[in-house]
């Protein structure tokens, strides 16, 4: 009894000189060599290369600063709270006068620290912090680690440079969700970053 359709009758006929030499098959094969070797290519040269992954990808934290180029990080802790990997540790100081300049809240983040080898980039200390001071940047990876020495970030790895200032096209889930069906690597199109 067939049940299905799928079943295919096997060609038992003997093969002609032609088929026996393999030759068609060999230029078939071939021609779909060159067919590839001239379409455009859908792999790219990582790590020279990059791919634009949009918005939502979560990399490298940053503390960002305000406009005036104050830290924004308040030393609240709700990050350190909301991290399911006990990745963030800190010491809060009190601002004395005269660091107006420096921090933007009364207390600041002496020492803020990230364990890299325990963070899995959830984005929920990013979710967390009301001073909208600590993101996951989507353009720059956290580097591979061989060694155990230099995997807790300090404030050097951490806080923003004013003279290359983080930007994004959202920041808000709600931003991210309406340009979300308009990403390139939703269209199934890969811009490359350099
Ligand atoms: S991304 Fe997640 S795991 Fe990493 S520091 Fe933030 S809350 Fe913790
Ligand atoms: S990064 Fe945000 S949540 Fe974390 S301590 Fe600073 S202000 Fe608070």
């Amino acid at each position: 009894m067939q049940l299905t359709n799928r079943a295919k009758k096997t060609d038992k006929r003997e093969l002609n000189l032609m088929e026996r030499s393999y030759l068609p098959v060999v230029a078939g094969g071939l021609g779909i060599t060159i067919k590839h070797f001239f379409s455009k290519k859908v792999t790219i040269k990582y790590p020279e290369q990059k791919r634009y992954l949009g918005p939502v990808f979560r990399g490298h934290h940053i503390l960002k600063r305000d406009d005036q180029g104050r830290e924004r990080c308040t030393a609240c802790g709700l990050c350190a709270v909301a991290c399911p990997a006990e990745a963030i540790s800190m010491v809060a100081a009190e601002r004395v006068k005269g660091e107006e300049h420096l921090y933007r809240e009364e207390k600041y983040a002496a020492v803020y620290e990230i364990n890299m080898l325990r963070c899995i980039f959830c984005g929920l200390c990013e979710e967390a912090c009301p001073k909208e001071a600590i993101y996951l940047r989507h353009d720059k990876f956290v580097p591979v680690f061989t060694e155990r020495d230099g995997v807790v970030y300090g404030k050097d790895q951490l806080v923003e440079d004013m003279n290359e200032r983080y930007t994004r096209d959202a920041w808000t889930k709600e931003e991210m969700s309406k340009i979300w069906d308009k990403l390139p690597v939703n269209k199934g199109v890969f811009n490359e970053l350099d």
